[in-house]
């Protein structure tokens, strides 16, 4: 039987539990507690025990969160940052609008920034690595790790689509001198709207953190430094304070979601999955995206959306160095090769068993022709 599974369903997000939403809006609405009020500091204080980090600041979005860390970690002009280009823009773009040169890395076999070509990146200029912790997946940290401190580098973690998702028991953002989340709405933990957080472990990056979100103003109301005006709305911070509640139940779900998938589409030759979630291993991943590989994609693709699947090719199908008025020239070849096979199957909470078993069968299907 024919189903509609389309690629994400936005309007799930509020309908999930209307009604409790509707209360936590109404609630904070007739208080007045629009800007930098209790919801937002209850969030901030509930994701940083979430994570395990000493803290966490609400910002605007995912975007400005990277920018502000790059900033408070000391990064600006002169410094070289390397960060994959298997990314969104997002991650590279910051590097550039503080002043930064962004050096782009290849990935490995796990379509996870290369630590193997990341040493050969590095050079007397670079300053900071920036992983990108990407599809809900947390980048191999002891590797990485061990190449910054052999070079004196600081580690700045794009973890906006893998909150929650861990490495060796320890969680992604938590690994370096700051880490950025996203919550806009289709990320795993999504608000309604844009927003984004930061978590630290150091004292003076998070005093410097505290300024810059807010117009460079210390806890004194002292202006101190240039800033921006970049605060979590805090009616998305009282959504997101309540969804952080039930956030393990949603991250399981996604993990069973992937089992299925993996255990249905496993067998297929012409498809490269990701790991399924397998208890005992390294890596805690969160499935933000389920990015397959997959022979004659983009047939697949269109087979895919005539019998009411959706799937999404991440970024417009271009890695950051594949635009070509950006001005990288750099060869990297693993990169290239990915971005002609990759494809996204859909992967959210509103997806039934029998959802997943659909798309699969059509899948097996396809191949069998
Ligand atoms: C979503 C995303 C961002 C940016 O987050 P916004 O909240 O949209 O600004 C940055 N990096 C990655 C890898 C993302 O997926």
């Amino acid at each position: 039987m024919r189903r509609e599974v389309p690629f994400f369903n936005y309007g799930f997000l509020f309908r999930e539990k209307e009604a409790e939403f509707t209360q936590i809006l109404l609630d904070t609405c007739r208080k007045g507690a629009f800007i930098m009020q209790q919801e937002m500091r209850d969030f901030e204080k509930n994701l940083a025990t979430f994570v395990g980090a000493k803290h966490a600041f609400g910002v605007a979005d995912g975007t400005e969160a990277i920018i502000i860390a790059l900033r408070a970690s000391g990064i600006g002009p002169g410094h070289e940052v390397i960060v994959p280009s298997h990314t969104f823009i997002a991650s590279v773009a910051s590097i550039q609008l503080v002043g930064a040169t962004a050096v782009l890395a290849d990935i490995g076999p796990d379509h996870m920034m290369d630590p193997e070509h990341v040493a050969t990146l590095v050079t007397s200029k670079t300053k900071a690595i920036l992983p990108v912790q990407l599809n809900g997946r947390t980048c191999d940290m002891d590797r990485l790790g061990a190449i910054a401190k052999e070079h004196g580098l600081l580690i700045i973690e794009d973890a906006a689509q893998a909150v929650g998702s861990k490495f060796n028991g320890k969680c992604a953002g938590t690994f370096g001198s700051a880490g950025t989340y996203s919550f806009y709405p289709a990320k795993t933990l999504g608000s309604f709207g844009d927003a984004g957080g930061i978590v630290t472990n150091d004292d003076e990056v998070a005093e410097r953190i505290y300024r810059l979100r807010d117009h460079g103003r210390g806890s004194d109301g002292e202006i101190v430094e240039w800033g921006y005006n970049s605060r979590l709305d805090n009616l998305q911070a009282a959504i997101l304070n309540f969804k952080l509640k039930t956030y393990p139940q949603d991250l399981e779900r996604r993990r069973a979601l992937a089992g299925l998938y993996h255990e249905e589409l496993g067998g297929l030759s012409a498809l490269h999955l990701p790991p399924p979630p397998l208890p005992g291993s390294a890596h805690y991943d969160i499935y933000q995206n389920y990015e397959i590989e997959a022979d004659r994609r983009d047939e697949l693709q269109k087979y895919l959306k005539e019998n009411g699947v959706g799937t999404l090719v991440q970024w417009s199908g271009k890695a950051v160095h594949q635009w070509k008025k950006l001005g990288f020239s750099v060869n990297l070849p693993k990169t290239d090769k990915m971005f002609e096979r990759c494809v996204m199957l859909p992967m959210n909470t509103s997806l039934s068993n029998e959802d997943v078993g659909y798309v699969c069968q059509l899948i097996k299907t396809f191949y069998k022709k």
